[in-house]
């Protein structure tokens, strides 16, 4: 086989421990998956419909590359979040198939364009361009599942600037990590490689260029930036 142009190269994620790394199939997203965000956002949680969406997995930026403030906005916002890898996959999964799946767990940011997503709401657009843009997704380096310690009281947060802009516990999800995967399967057939953002708590705010991130999945991972 041979290609016209050179091929893009496979987005990967280093992995706590390990020389070797983990490769990006796909990133889905959840939202309004902690209701203090989804108030915060004007917006309220339904429980018996998760709502999901997608970033291109060459958004992904690794190793603590710099960000670079992305065009056509002046609200770049963050959203901290837990990121779960998939080891393999599946469709139609129930929570408790779907809970074998997971490889690892590692934290990431969810940045958006808010401005461009507001506009997306009020005229009932897609969200890809307020989402997906490149550079859209910083994610730590993954932490393998059998050496992860993670329960309800496992604290997710970002600073920025030294600054605590965000906090929770992963209690404070409305819909869990099997109910997210099994819902996910329902919708598209998942495959190892397939990274899951897992929504972010409350307390969203702009970033600027200069601003230095540290997001923790306290005890698993750790992602440290800046926008540039
Ligand atoms: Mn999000």
């Amino acid at each position: 086989m041979t290609y016209t142009i050179v091929p893009p190269a496979l987005p990967s994620l280093p992995i706590i421990g390990s020389d070797q790394r983990f490769p990006i199939r796909r990133v889905f997203c959840i939202g309004r998956n902690y209701a203090e965000h989804a108030r915060e956002m004007g917006a309220s949680v339904d429980k018996s419909a998760p709502m999901f969406f997608c970033k291109p997995a060459d958004a992904v930026v690794s190793d603590g590359a710099d960000v670079p403030y992305p065009s056509a906005t002046t609200d770049l916002h963050h959203e901290v979040e837990m990121v779960v890898a998939l080891g393999s996959g599946g469709h139609d999964l129930t929570p408790e198939q779907a809970a074998t799946l997971v490889w690892g767990y590692g934290v990431g940011l969810d940045l958006t364009r808010r401005d461009l997503q507001a506009q997306a709401k009020a005229k009932g657009h897609p969200w890809d361009v307020a989402k997906a843009f490149d550079h859209s997704a910083p994610v730590s380096a993954l932490r393998p599942a059998a050496e992860a310690t993670l329960d309800a009281n496992s604290v997710l947060q970002l600073s920025v600037n030294g600054e605590l802009r965000q906090r929770t516990t992963l209690g404070e999800m409305v819909h869990g990590v099997p109910q997210i995967i099994a819902a996910l399967s329902t919708l598209f057939e998942l495959k190892g490689g397939d990274l899951i953002f897992t929504g972010t708590p409350a307390g969203v705010a702009a970033l600027q260029r200069g601003d230095r991130f540290h997001a923790e999945l306290i005890g698993v991972a750790e992602l440290d930036g800046q926008i540039v």
